[in-house]
This record gives structure tokens, C-alpha cells and sequence, in this order.
């Protein structure tokens, strides 16, 4: 860091704290060639992913509503807050590893559904019941459609090795 009073790069770190969720660090530094004290202020660089709509309509990736989505079709599901904590920090990650920054809605309507197949049935019917409902039908149904095929086919997979 450079010193804001003097310019020399020389510092150090006297106290560091870190934010009560722990994205951010507040750091004490001190510097080295005229002993000047400043703080620097660190925070977990997010990525900003957009979620478009099929109409053409972006608004950012809301994750307290995608977070809500799923703890509603969850609802008297064995399936804990934490646990859906969990998948949604999963989803999140899985798209932002995508190359894009603007997420068309179905691309994160099936990742969700992708989630809630593997934790929990019901959770996942009631939620793809819920979009077929408010989509238009289109690109969305046919995502979900491909993928209960490839769920399928999944699922029949371990007979086909038992049967022979
Ligand atoms: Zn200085």
C-alpha cells in the first residue's frame, strides 16, 4: 500500500478485523518511513451476474429470491435451511463459472431444478410445476425437458447394468 501522507510503499499491518460474515477485512497499517496510520478496507470480489429475461429484460441475479424460491418449494420438505444455503452458493458458483455474466432466466431455472432433483423429489416437482406455470411456453419447457430426459435416463442407467 502506498502511504497516503508520504507515498513510500513500506508499510505495515498493525490489527486486521474481519466483518462479521467475514467478506471483508478492515486492516490498521502503519507506515514504515513516517509511522502515519491508515486503513485499507478489503472485500471479496464478487462477480455480478444479470439474469435476462425472455423478454429482453436484465435485472441482477437477486440471490436472496433465488434463495426464497427454493426455500418455498422445499416447504414441510425434509430438507434444512442450511442445506439450501448450501445449494444455492453451488448454483451461484456453477454460473458463474459460465463464461457469460448475463444469465437467460431458463439457463437458471434448470440449474435450480438440477439442484432440487438430487435433493429432494417433491421440492423439485412443485418448483418446475411453479415455472411452467409462469413461463411462456418455450425455450424454458424444452430445457426442462431435455433434462428430465437426461434425469431419466440416468436413473434407469444402474439397471440396465444389473439386468445383464
Ligand atoms: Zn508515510
Amino acid at each position: 500500500m502506498r502511504c497516503p501522507k508520504c507515498g513510500s510503499l513500506e508499510d505495515k499491518v498493525i490489527d486486521s478485523r474481519s466483518s462479521k460474515d467475514g467478506g471483508s477485512i478492515r486492516r490498521r497499517r502503519e507506515c514504515l518511513e513516517c509511522e502515519n496510520r491508515y486503513t485499507t478496507f478489503e472485500e471479496l470480489e464478487r462477480i455480478e451476474l444479470r439474469a435476462i429475461k425472455r423478454d429482453g429484460r436484465h435485472e441482477p441475479l437477486d440471490r436472496h429470491k433465488l434463495l426464497n424460491s427454493i426455500v418455498k418449494a422445499c416447504e414441510k420438505r425434509p430438507v434444512g435451511l442450511e442445506q439450501i444455503e448450501e445449494a444455492v452458493g453451488e448454483i451461484l458458483q456453477g454460473l458463474e463459472a459460465d463464461q457469460t455474466r448475463e444469465i437467460p432466466t431458463s439457463t437458471i431455472g434448470a440449474a435450480v431444478m438440477e439442484k432440487l432433483h438430487s435433493l429432494d423429489p417433491i421440492a423439485y416437482v412443485r418448483y418446475a410445476s411453479v415455472y411452467r406455470q409462469f413461463q411462456e411456453i418455450g425455450d424454458f419447457i424444452d430445457e426442462i425437458n431435455s433434462y428430465e430426459k437426461r434425469a431419466v435416463r440416468t436413473a434407469a442407467q444402474p439397471e440396465l447394468f444389473t439386468a445383464s
